[in-house]
This record gives C-alpha cells, sequence and structure tokens, in this order.
C-alpha cells in the first residue's frame, strides 16, 4: 500500500514569479550544464547556479521578471569564466604616469623578460659555482654588475629599497642613532616614513636642522657617543623651493669618516646613468654617490633603473659585509626570478648608447613629442570607424612617477575619448576591468588616453579594447 505523497507545503510568502524559478537539480540536468560541468566540476557549476538563481530571485523580488533556464545557464557560464580569470592581469598604462606603483612599476626589457623565462619553470643556478661545484653566493653576479657599473667595492640586493633602508639601519645603527635632516623625514607612500623605519631598525632618530635648511654643523653638533650612521634621504615625492640649504654629500661623508660613523643615503629611484643625455633633468646617479664617499647607497630596482621590484645596496666592503651577515638578510633576500631579472636589466647598461632602445622605462621618458605625436595618430587611425566614439588628439604633461623626478613634468601627447553610449567614467570602468585591463585618466567629460606610456606595440591591443568597451 502506498500513501499519497503529502501535498506540497505552499511557499505562500513567495510571490508568484519566484515561484517560476527552475531548482538547481532541474538546470543540471540540461545538456549544456553537462556540458559546464564537464569543463568546470559539478561543485562548481553547483555554485554558480546557485549564485545566479539568487540573483534572478532578488530580481524577481523587485518585479523585473523571471530569466529562463538559458539565461540563467547564461549567468552562470559568465560567473564559472570569470571565476578562472587571473586577478593579476596584464594592463596597458595609458596614464602618462611612467612608473606608475599601481600597474607595477617599470616594465621590464625584453632581455629581462627572457632571463626570467630562462629560470622560471626549472632549476636555477642560483647558489652555485659552476666553476667549483661548490656553494655559490646569491646575488652575486648582480653584484658584480653592480660594482662595475657604480665604482663601488661592494653591492648587495634584497627585496626592495624599503628592505635596502631598513637592513642598513638594523645593520650599522641598531641600539644607537641615526642623525636625519628635518627636511629628509620623509613618507614614500605605503606608510614608509623615515622616522618608523629607524626605529623598526632598532636606532634612535636624532632630527637635526630646520625644515627647509640643514648644515653641516647641525650635523655635527647633533653627533654624540651613540652616534652609528648620519642618514640622508632623496625627497623623492616632493620638491623643496626657495630658501633651502643642505650640506654636499662629499662634506658630510668627510663628516662621517671624521668621526668614525656611516654614510648611508637613500637615493629612492636611484639612477646609473646621467638622464641629462636623454633630455631629463640632471638626477645624481648612484656612482655620483659613490665617488662622494658614501659609505652605503641603497635604491630601487624598479623605479629609473628600469629593472624588477628589488632593493640595491652599493657601498664599502666593510659596510656591505655587515648588512650582508645581518640576520634579516635571510628575510628579505630576493628570489631567483628577480635576480635573472636584474641581472639582464644590468647589463644593458654595459652598451649605453642602446640601452633607450632596450629599456622601455628610458625609452619612454626620453620619447620626443614628435614620436608620441605618430604614436597618437596611428591609434588615432586604429579608432577610427567605431561608432558612437569621438576621438580627439590633445597634449598634456606626463610624469615619471614612483618616486622619481619629484616635479617634473614632461610634455606628452593623449587622445581624449568620448562614447556616445555612456560617459567617461563608465568608459573608463569598462576598459579598466577589460583583458588587458586599460587605465587612462579621466578629464570632465573625456577620458584621456597618455601615448607617452603606451608601448608601440601595445597599440592593436590597446584599440581593440576600446573598440570592446564601447560596443
Ligand atoms: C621609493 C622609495 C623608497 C621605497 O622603495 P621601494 O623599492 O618601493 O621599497 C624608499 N626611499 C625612497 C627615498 C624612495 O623614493
Amino acid at each position: 500500500m502506498s500513501l499519497a505523497p503529502p501535498p506540497a507545503r505552499p511557499p505562500a510568502r513567495l510571490p508568484d514569479a519566484r515561484r517560476r524559478l527552475p531548482p538547481v537539480h532541474k538546470l543540471l540536468e540540461s545538456p549544456d550544464a553537462q556540458a559546464l560541468a564537464a569543463e568546470h566540476g559539478r561543485t562548481a557549476l553547483t555554485a554558480a547556479l546557485r549564485a545566479a538563481l539568487d540573483t534572478a530571485r532578488a530580481a524577481a523580488a523587485r518585479g523585473d521578471g523571471v530569466p529562463g533556464v538559458p539565461a540563467l545557464l547564461a549567468d552562470a557560464r559568465e560567473r564559472l569564466a570569470a571565476a578562472r580569470r587571473p586577478v593579476l592581469r596584464p594592463a596597458i598604462n595609458a596614464t602618462g604616469v611612467v612608473l606608475h606603483t599601481n600597474l607595477g612599476r617599470a616594465p621590464l626589457a625584453d632581455a629581462a623578460v627572457d632571463a626570467v623565462a630562462a629560470v622560471a619553470g626549472g632549476y636555477a643556478t642560483l647558489e652555485l659555482d659552476t666553476a667549483t661545484g661548490r656553494r655559490g653566493g646569491r646575488g652575486d653576479a648582480v653584484a658584480a654588475l653592480l660594482c662595475d657599473l657604480t665604482g663601488a667595492e661592494a653591492a648587495l640586493a634584497v627585496n626592495n629599497n624599503a628592505a635596502a633602508v631598513l637592513l642598513a639601519v638594523s645593520a650599522l645603527a641598531a641600539g644607537g642613532e641615526a642623525v636625519v635632516s628635518r627636511g629628509e623625514l620623509v613618507e614614500i607612500g605605503g606608510s614608509f616614513r623615515i622616522p618608523d623605519v629607524v626605529r623598526q631598525g632598532g636606532a634612535r632618530l636624532v632630527e637635526v636642522g630646520a625644515t627647509n635648511k640643514t648644515r653641516l654643523g647641525d650635523y655635527e653638533a647633533a653627533i654624540g657617543p651613540d652616534t652609528r650612521v648620519l642618514l640622508k634621504v632623496h625627497r623623492s615625492n616632493f620638491r623643496m623651493v626657495g630658501f633651502t640649504a643642505a650640506p654636499a654629500t662629499a662634506d658630510l661623508a668627510a663628516l662621517a669618516r671624521r668621526r668614525g660613523l656611516a654614510l648611508v643615503e637613500d637615493l629612492g629611484s636611484g639612477t646609473l646613468v646621467d638622464l641629462t643625455a636623454y633630455g631629463l633633468p640632471h638626477e645624481p646617479t648612484v656612482g655620483d654617490a659613490v665617488a662622494a664617499g658614501v659609505d652605503l647607497v641603497t635604491f630601487s630596482g624598479d623605479k629609473l633603473l628600469g629593472g624588477p621590484q628589488a632593493g640595491l645596496v652599493a657601498g664599502r666592503r666593510d659596510a656591505v659585509a655587515r648588512l650582508k651577515a645581518h640576520p634579516l638578510m635571510r628575510a628579505l633576500r630576493p628570489d631567483k626570478m628577480a635576480l635573472a631579472a636584474l641581472e639582464a636589466t644590468l647589463r644593458l647598461y654595459r652598451e649605453p648608447d642602446r640601452l633607450a632602445e632596450r629599456l622601455p622605462v628610458l625609452a619612454m621618458l626620453a620619447a620626443t613629442p614628435a614620436m608620441l605625436e605618430a604614436r597618437a595618430a596611428r591609434l588615432a587611425g586604429l579608432l577610427a570607424g567605431i561608432g558612437g566614439l569621438t576621438v580627439e588628439p590633445g597634449q598634456d604633461e606626463a610624469y615619471a612617477g614612483g618616486g622619481s623626478l619629484p616635479g617634473v613634468t614632461i610634455p606628452t601627447r593623449t587622445l581624449a575619448l568620448r562614447a556616445a553610449s555612456m560617459g567617461a567614467a563608465a568608459l573608463a570602468a569598462r576598459l579598466r576591468t577589460g583583458r588587458p585591463a586599460v587605465v587612462g585618466r579621466l578629464s570632465g567629460d573625456r577620458l584621456l588616453l597618455d601615448l607617452r606610456t603606451v608601448a608601440e606595440a601595445e597599440l592593436p591591443a590597446l584599440a581593440a579594447a576600446v573598440r570592446e568597451a564601447v560596443a
């Protein structure tokens, strides 16, 4: 004897529309769902279908109608595809900020990319001396290149420049005092503040001078029995103009030597070449600092140097040795990929004549307005014929960014986009979420694409991204 099934409990609280949505198990039975399950797995598909149903239920509750099975499956398919897309993905930088920290700073030279690819997937001679078969020093090749390019006795690579400064303070000033000018107690974004780093390194900060003026005598008067280090810091993201003074580096170095202290200079971006040769303003080079007698110079690998994220230290042998021997070194050391990219990047500096054509950062900074105008014209040509899009060439100012060349603007060329179907912010959002992500600059009701930071080879992909975003 069989009992009649109990009547289904009436879903009294659900309005009709929502009751018409199919249950998950029904959706899973459809042939399209079977195909999706084969590709993504049943668990992921079930979760995607539940999410699609949740959204549909909410829409139905608002009176937006009930989607059919094909629409629900399409929603789930899109969710599954989105979940597979990497969050960290390539971007086209059309902001005009060359060293854009949010976009990964320096794009690598081809040689550096090849070097990374060559070691990434397999084993590498990271700490092997192939001549003797014995253990070799990690980063020895990079150190040798740095010495060669800067005239320093010794060098070292760590994870980034923040790490280099922390390591230098920890190894040379812990338990004692570090003397810093009040005009150089900077914050470099991302909460890297010199006073905090000195404290974290176990040293006491002694401030000298005034915001705008610090003299050699100020440093001299602050030196006591506990003083270990004179720390000089590049201002990086701001500029002081007007009534200012700071002692020459060579004079500070002489003072440090006389008093048995170390002079450490955080050069920030740091460059290995005279930028005036590329039509840019003068920046003191790492070699200048070494020649002036600085004991340790620290700088970034991915700013003006144009390499991977890294912190580089160049200076006197004994000072570098103390950093190398410090327990923090193990926590801050770079990996094989960073070292491969660094070595390849530094090798490019051995052929200065061809540097600007090989190093993307320098190529972008040195591009002439005429070159950018030609690039803008080419992009405009690729964008011509996209319905509902107006494109207007213009002039603007670009920046080195990343705490490099503060206050310096570089004349640049732009294309201003306006889409008939959406506002500039909506267009920017669509481009940003595309593949590759395209990041421009909003200016009123227009979206500016700055050609200084777009490589020639990226133009077709950029045009395709705009076409898709406007469609
Ligand atoms: C950029 C910068 C840093 C931090 O360098 P990272 O490589 O980003 O860690 C530190 N000091 C100065 C002066 C800088 O300009």
